[in-house]
This record gives structure tokens, sequence and C-alpha cells, in this order.
């Protein structure tokens, strides 16, 4: 019998690894770009390569039970495309066209969905996983395998390789209706976000604090009819337009996408830049710009990237805080439905206990000689019960990192699928390989 074109390609990644008698560090070679923020001194450029750039084919869109299965090189752009005609989408579609679905999961993405339906790891049904000494493993929520099954979700691929994924989908229409509130201050903000949450009355919400006294929410209806469509892809910015709107219409995918060009730190600056430039800018580009030219680029240069998770009613004082000690707008806010994730220590848990997260993103803080703003933040997180997502690198304590994450099911999941620690462990990537700073 021939083997099937996705079991052929699983096979060689497990035949592999299988073969490897070398106990030295690997990483991931993908065909797209990877949407981490760019270190100068990433010691993973030197690690030798698990090739898994051609694991991005789209496997089965079952339109009846609305469920997809697909390789974790899939791009959401290409997603969307898919799904789009049949009339249905992703639960969870990040902002940037060229995240792959294996990345979403295993870098905790989310976005204007989440309030309702949390992160896109939330949307998923069953992940196939190749171990580090090429097992091949099915783990769903519910088989012997779950601990595995929610502990690859945020762990950015220290405990195994996500070789296929099966996730839901829900029906759309072709059109995004966006309405933008405007409040001055962080307590009606607060009190409108947490108004939509428990009535879940909009299929988007999202939104852009431009300055401690102007706070917009934009909450998006899908709709069959727009009597104009305005798109971001060009000379126009997404965020900017917030401010000055009262209700836009966009096609879906100009909706999902509606970031790509940048998020709050947008450039060209100029009009006339945009004009020139930014047709053949995105975020793709500047990402693989990044990649190629590392070596060239002052760390000064890179754009301070951070996300942050604040348990809803801390978020009010975190802003409070955030203004005093640093003061940079505009700010991303997406609200985020969360849930005990496994990985996620049970005392810190037990701490926040709250159903709705704030993700407030920081993009294109400028650096300054001698303040270390990542710092800052963690400890302030550690404070309020908050988290960060791993992207742009973490400079935890080892101690206080394991007091966030959960080291008990890490461990266990570890031993299982990573013994010899090929992978790395969380801590080790993010803080000390990221950085530089693995000897
Ligand atoms: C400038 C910027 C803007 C961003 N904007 C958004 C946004 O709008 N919305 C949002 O939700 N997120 C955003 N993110 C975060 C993004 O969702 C995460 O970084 C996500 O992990 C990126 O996915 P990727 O496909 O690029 O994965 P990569 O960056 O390639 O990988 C991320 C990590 O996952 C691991 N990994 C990748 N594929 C697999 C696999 N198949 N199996 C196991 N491990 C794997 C990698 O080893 C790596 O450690 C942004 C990040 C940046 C830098």
């Amino acid at each position: 019998m021939t083997m099937r074109p996705h079991d052929q390609k699983i096979e060689r990644i497990a035949e592999q690894l299988k073969k490897r008698k070398k106990s030295n560090p690997v990483s991931l070679r993908k065909k797209t770009v990877s949407h981490e923020v760019p270190k100068p001194g990433d010691k993973r450029r030197q690690d030798e390569k698990i090739d898994i750039s051609d694991l991005d084919a789209i496997l089965e869109i079952d339109p009846v039970d609305r469920v997809c299965i697909a390789e974790p090189g899939v791009t959401f752009v290409d997603l969307v495309k898919a799904t789009l005609k049949y009339g249905l989408v992703p639960f969870t579609v990040p902002e940037l066209k060229t995240i792959t679905i294996g990345g979403a999961v295993a870098g905790c993405s989310i976005e204007s969905m989440s309030y309702k339906y949390g992160g896109f790891h939330d949307s998923c049904m069953e992940y196939e996983i190749i171990t580090a000494e090429g097992e091949i493993l099915h783990c769903t929520p519910k088989n012997k395998n779950q601990l595995i099954f929610e502990m690859v979700h945020g762990t950015f691929g220290t405990l195994g390789i996500i070789s296929q994924l099966t996730f839901k989908l829900t029906p759309a229409e072709p059109f995004v209706r966006v309405k933008y509130e405007k409040y001055s201050n962080m307590k009606d903000y607060q009190k409108a976000i947490w108004g939509h949450f428990k009535k879940q009355d909009v299929d988007f919400m999202d939104g852009i604090i431009h300055s401690p006294q102007e706070y917009v929410l934009s909450l998006a209806y899908f709709t069959n009819q727009a009597p104009y469509t305005n798109n971001y892809n060009w000379t126009k910015v997404y965020f900017q337009s917030t401010a000055t709107r009262q209700e836009d219409f966009l096609k879906t995918p100009d909706y999902f996408f509606r970031y790509d060009k940048g998020l709050t730190h947008v450039r060209p600056k100029s009009f006339l830049g945009r004009l020139l430039f930014r047709k053949f800018q995105s975020s793709t580009a500047s990402l693989q710009f990044a990649q190629k030219f590392h070596r060239w680029i002052p760390p000064k240069a890179i754009p301070f990237t951070l996300d942050t998770f604040i348990p809803f009613s801390r978020s009010s004082d975190f802003l409070k805080w955030y203004e005093k000690k640093i003061g940079h707008f505009p700010l991303w806010c997406v609200p985020y439905k969360t849930r005990h994730y496994q990985w996620v220590a049970q005392d810190y848990f037990n701490e926040a206990q709250e159903p709705l997260f704030l993700d407030i993103a920081i993009y294109g803080l400028k650096k300054r000689n001698g303040t270390h703003y990542h710092e800052i933040i963690e400890d302030e997180l550690l404070k309020i019960g908050g988290l960060e997502t791993l992207i742009a690198g973490n400079y935890y304590r080892e101690e206080d990192f394991w007091k966030i994450w959960n080291k008990d099911n890490y461990d266990r999941v570890k031993k299982h699928t990573d013994p010899n620690n090929i992978f790395r462990d969380l801590y080790t990537k993010t803080r000390k390989t990221m950085l530089g700073l693995e000897k």
C-alpha cells in the first residue's frame, strides 16, 4: 500500500530523530519566517536543523462538521483563503498573515475573537506530535496523552514537534463591520469590555489605547453586505484609523490581517514614505530582512516588543503603573478569555483565577540606555499575577520563572517526549539560547 504524503513526511522526520547519535540541541527549519522578536545573538542559528518545511498542507476541510486537519506550516493567510470557500474560518486568526498554525499553538497566538474563544489552541481537538526519539503520538484533551496535548501550547517547541493539527472552524460572512467606541478613562473602558464579555454580543473585540486619555474599543461583526470597503494594505494605517473613524467596513481577510503592515509601530511614518514604499513592505518582509541581516543590525535598532497578559481586575492598576514608569503609547489591547492552562503553575493561577485577561501589547518603545524595560515589566507582572509571552525572550530569574510556569507538568511531559533534552528546556531556550547567553 502506498503511504499518504503526510505519512511519508513525518516518517522522514521521525527517522532523522531516531538515527541521531548526538545529544546536542536541534531546532526547526520552517518555510516561513519566524514571528519571534529578532535577536542578534540567537544561538539557535548554529543548531542542527530538523527540517519541517514541507509540512505545509491543508489535509482536509470538513464543511459539515466544521473541522479542518492541517500540517503545522500552514499560514493563516492561506488557511483563511481555503476555509472561506466553504463560508468558514478558524476560531482565532492572529493578525499577521504568515503566522503558522503550529507556531500559533507553540507560541500562544490570540486575537480579537479571543474574548469569546480563547487562543488558537482552544479550538484544537487533536495534535500529532513527533517526540525527540521519533515516536509519533496522537494527543487529544481526553486520551492518555492529555497532558502532552495541553502542554505543547505555549512551550515553544521544547516538548516535541507538532506535525498535524485538527481544529474547529466557525461560520463567517464576506465582510466585517467595525464600530469604534471612544472612552476617556480606563474605568469606563474596562466597564465596556466587561459588559461585552458578559453578554458575548459581538463577533470581535480589541482596542487601541492611544494615550492615557484616549481609549478606543473596536467592536466588530460579520456581515454579508457592505456599503463600501476599506483596507490598510498601502497608505492608510489601521491603528490610526481607530482614533478618527466611528465605523468601518472591511472584507473579512482584510479585517483579519488589518495590522499586517504594522501594529502600533508603523513605518514609514509619513504619508509620502508609505506611498512610495509600503506597498512592498509587510511584517513578513521586515522579519525576513532582520533574519537575513541580523549580524549588522545593532540591538538598539530592534523595536521593543512585548505582549503582557494582565488579570482583568488588575488592568487599571497596571496601566497606572505603566503610565508612570514607562509611558509609551499607543498600546494594542486584546481581551482574552482564559482558563487554567496546565502550563501555568497551580499556585500562580490560584492567585489570579480570573476568566478574562487583557493582552496589552507594547510595540516600538524606544530603548533608553540603562533602563531595562523588560525586567521592570516582569517584576510588575509577578506582583499582579500577570504573564508575558516568550516571543521576545525572558529575563526572569529561574526561580521566579518556575513560579509562573508549571515545572511539575513540564518535567512529566519532558521525561516522556524529550528525555535527552535535545529541544532544550523552556527556560534555557527563551532565557539563554535566544538571547545569546548559552555557553
Ligand atoms: C512583531 C510581532 C507581532 C505579532 N503580532 C501578533 C498578533 O497580531 N497576534 C498574535 O496572536 N500573535 C502575534 N505575535 C506572536 C506570534 O503569534 C507568535 O510569535 C507565534 O508563535 C508565531 O508563530 P510562527 O508561525 O511565526 O512561529 P515561529 O516564530 O516560527 O515559532 C515560534 C516558536 O514555536 C516553535 N514552533 C514553531 N512551529 C512548531 C511546530 N510545528 N512544533 C513545535 N514547535 C513549533 C518554534 O520552535 C518557536 O520556538 C507577534 C509577534 C511579533 C514578533
